[in-house]
């Protein structure tokens, strides 16, 4: 059976507001304190893994193990179909040290140029580990969801952060940037993974 989270704080393994911000928002119906790793001045673990689904269970391992609390870590991104997947695990990478988006974006308008596939998602991977086995691996589960969409240039919107100007989820004609937050996170790849998340380790 799934390890149920019975704990009072956990930490947010992530440096990026927009994230903090929505796993906070998701978070308040159950009286959990959300800690930011910000918080505690831990540093961000390199990248290396090469899924979404691992990259999530290394920025939870080492935020858990260096705070000694149970820790959350989401791993996301957008993958687009006629560009193979990309920048995938790499969109944060596309917007550079600066975070600069709108560069991220241009960047995706170029390579798109020419291409009328224009289908895409979001995908999430938020891992949840615990730190209470002395040197041993900490007990994590991992939870996976993702949006399907289509995208459009140039953006729209200043809602949201990342690449949701660009992004018109299934079923709607405006972009996740000009949704207003609570229809977003009611079908955001974030939230879809945080529904198995809550039924599985909150709920019940
Ligand atoms: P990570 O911090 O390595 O997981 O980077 C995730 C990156 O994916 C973010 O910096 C954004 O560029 C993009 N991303 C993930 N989720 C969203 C979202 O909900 N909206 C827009 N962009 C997102």
């Amino acid at each position: 059976m799934t390890r149920r989270f019975t704990e009072k704080r956990l930490v947010i393994a992530s440096h990026n507001p927009g994230k903090v911000r929505e796993i906070a928002d998701l978070l308040s119906p159950f009286g959990v304190d959300v800690v930011p790793a910000a918080e505690f001045g831990l540093a961000e673990p390199e990248e290396t893994g090469v899924t979404f689904a691992e990259n999530a269970i290394l920025k939870a391992h080492a935020a858990t193990l260096a705070c000694g609390l149970p820790a959350l870590a989401d791993d996301s991104g957008l993958a687009v179909d006629a560009l193979d997947g990309r920048p995938g695990i790499h969109s944060a990478r596309w917007a550079g040290e600066e975070r600069d988006f709108a560069a991220a974006m241009a960047r995706l308008e170029q390579e798109m140029e020419g291409i009328p596939d224009r289908r895409a998602r979001f995908v999430c991977a938020l891992a949840l580990a615990w730190p209470d086995k002395e040197g041993a691996t900490p007990e994590t589960v991992v939870f996976e969801g993702t949006v399907e969409g289509t995208l459009v240039f140039p953006p729209r919107g200043d809602k949201g952060f990342g690449y949701d100007p660009i992004f018109v989820p299934e079923g709607y004609d405006v972009t996740f940037g000009e949704m207003a937050g609570h229809k977003k996170h009611a079908i955001s790849h974030r939230a879809n993974a945080f529904a198995g998340l809550v039924a599985e380790c909150f709920n019940g």
